[in-house]
């Protein structure tokens, strides 16, 4: 059957909010979110101000809190990414400032550790699980890419045909280490480069021979915090425009998406240029924004809300 019937999602943006829990030892004031309701609302406080006029509230497709395990991030997915093996493009971003909990979501926190895979295993766990199920009706061939955009610069980490999830779990950690840099480097320079995880899904229905080909990329954004121009100087500013620039490239193709606009302006970014044929048209889009919930991080919680608010 089509997963499509599901839950058709075809041409339109979808919009997840995802609160990251404090962190131990870190539990210093008040949460930012005063809570989370029905049908997709989240209440924000500013922690400066008392009254009426220190709430806001944002509207998004849902809203995960602080409890909410990586299966159940997973599940709300689920149909989106099960539509690639129906022939659909998907893109499925996640945005956010740094340590808002983007690769939490989409890589996990511990590999070895099956229940805290984040959405990207799960995904190719999922996809080789059906492919299987449809082995007397479609064979599927499945192969993934990783790529670093870094400076507006894109670079190839890794392309494979694989077979398995265990294959995949191999590549990641080998492309983990094409990047090239120490462990420590990786998470300062991962926070400041695009890491897009592209699946290419190629099914051929053995009745009739044709074939159908869907996409999914699973991108863990550049973060997305506004750098001080006081103080970030040299490199550091460079890194910083160049992010600023592409994440509002990003912003403005979905908006203009969402509001079926004859003008989608791709050009602007690499990322964009790079995903243009997974934007639009036939593709199904999906942005998880991730927000910390502690106080001193208000500015940015609410500036991550505005940018979400403006693409659903
Ligand atoms: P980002 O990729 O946005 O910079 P991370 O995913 O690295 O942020 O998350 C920052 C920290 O918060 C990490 O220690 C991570 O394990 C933790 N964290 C993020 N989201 C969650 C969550 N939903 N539950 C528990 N811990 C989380
Ligand atoms: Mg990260």
């Amino acid at each position: 059957q089509l997963y499509n019937q599901v839950m058709d999602l075809k041409g339109s943006i979808r919009v997840y909010c995802r609160v990251r829990p404090f962190l131990p030892g870190q539990s210093d004031g008040q949460s930012t979110v005063d809570y989370i309701g029905e049908n997709g609302n989240i209440m924000i406080v500013n922690p400066d101000k008392s009254g009426k006029d220190a709430r806001r509230m944002f509207t998004f497709n849902k809203v995960f809190g602080t409890n909410a395990m990586q299966d159940q991030v997973f599940a709300d997915t689920q149909p989106l990414i099960r539509s690639v093996l129906d022939g659909y493009n998907v893109c499925i971003f996640a945005y956010g400032q740094t340590g808002s909990g983007k690769t939490y979501t989409m890589t996990g926190p511990e590999l070895m550790d099956e229940d805290t895979w984040g959405v990207n295993y799960r995904a190719l766990r999922d996809l080789f699980q059906i492919s299987k199920d449809r082995m007397d009706v479609i064979t599927y061939e499945v192969s993934v890419q990783m790529i670093e955009i870094y400076n507006e610069q894109v670079r190839d980490l890794l392309v494979a045909d694989v077979r398995s999830t265990q294959d995949v779990l191999d590549l990641m950690k080998m492309g983990h280490r094409n990047r090239a840099v120490g462990a420590t480097a990786l998470n300062e320079r991962s926070s400041r480069s695009h890491s897009v995880l592209t699946v290419h899904v190629q099914g051929t229905e053995l009745a009739s021979g044709s074939i159908l080909r869907g996409c999914l990329h699973l991108v863990d954004l550049a973060g997305s915090e506004r750098v001080d121009k006081s103080e970030a100087v040299g490199e550091r500013l460079k890194e910083a425009q160049h992010i600023n620039k592409s994440l509002s490239a990003l912003g403005d193709v979905i908006s203009a998406l969402a509001q079926k606009s004859t003008h989608i302006p791709y050009r602007n970014s690499k990322l964009t240029q790079l995903l243009q044929d997974s934007l639009g048209g036939h593709a199904k889009t999906l942005m998880f924004v991730h927000i910390n919930p502690e106080p001193n991080a208000y500015k940015e919680t609410i500036s991550t809300l505005k940018f979400a608010e403006r693409v659903a």
